[in-house]
């Protein structure tokens, strides 16, 4: 079965790892995979994600780093990896070609409730003038409207309105995208809790592992 997947149409070379790569948690298996593709393992720069809403711009001196308390990385460093541990949660990827700059998000519903993108594009907008008709954002695979059923609650918070008690993250991720203007969306449409066979899912078995979206 296939590694990673990723969007053909997206602008930047990007992916996400599926069960079939490993763990990647462990550095030895994260670290082996990168190196199979060709890339440099000690470029990347990653984050102790807390599902809270801090994002973080990092460049190259951070490189081979853990960012803490951290659910968000930026930078306009091209020779700087970034990258996201994910298992049913939302992972974003964030590219502007023309201005030089990406982005990788850790997106579950506290993020998104805590205002995970709108603080993203704030940085991009204030800090690197980003263009947002220029953005292009990938949706990587999380648990979908099909399989992530909760409670009332949840969709007040959000304002939605449930459909047989399922929670769409993807659609809450594109109204906050499109009230920022943004419209190029690359939905990847995959379900980490569908699909377990081939995703980790934390809401299937409570695993530890996790798959990564890097660009
Ligand atoms: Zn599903």
């Amino acid at each position: 079965m296939e590694q990673f997947i990723f969007n053909k149409n997206f602008s930047y070379r990007h992916f996400t790892t599926t069960k079939t790569a490993g763990n990647m948690k462990d550095k030895n298996i994260r670290n082996n995979f990168l190196i199979s593709l060709n890339l440099n393992p000690v470029k990347l720069v990653l984050a102790n994600q807390t599902h809270g809403n801090n994002i973080t711009i990092v460049g190259a001196s951070d490189q081979n780093t853990f960012i803490d308390n951290c659910d968000g990385l930026i930078t306009a460093d091209k020779n700087t990896m970034i990258g996201i541990f994910t298992a049913d949660c939302v992972p974003l990827l964030v590219a502007c070609r023309k201005d030089q700059v990406k982005a990788a998000i850790h997106a579950g519903w506290k993020g998104l409730y805590g205002g995970i993108v709108e603080n993203t594009f704030d940085i991009l907008k204030k800090d690197f003038s980003v263009d947002f008709n220029e953005v292009q954002v990938y949706i990587g695979p999380h648990i979908r409207s099909c399989c992530y059923e909760v409670n009332c609650e949840a969709g007040l918070r959000f304002n939605v309105k449930l459909k047989d008690n399922k929670l769409d993250l993807s659609e809450i991720v594109c109204k906050k995208l499109e009230k920022l203007g943004i419209d190029n969306i690359f939905d990847i449409k995959r379900c980490t809790f569908h699909e377990k066979d081939l995703f980790f899912s934390y809401r299937y078995n409570g695993c530890d592992e996790r798959i990564i979206s890097i660009i």
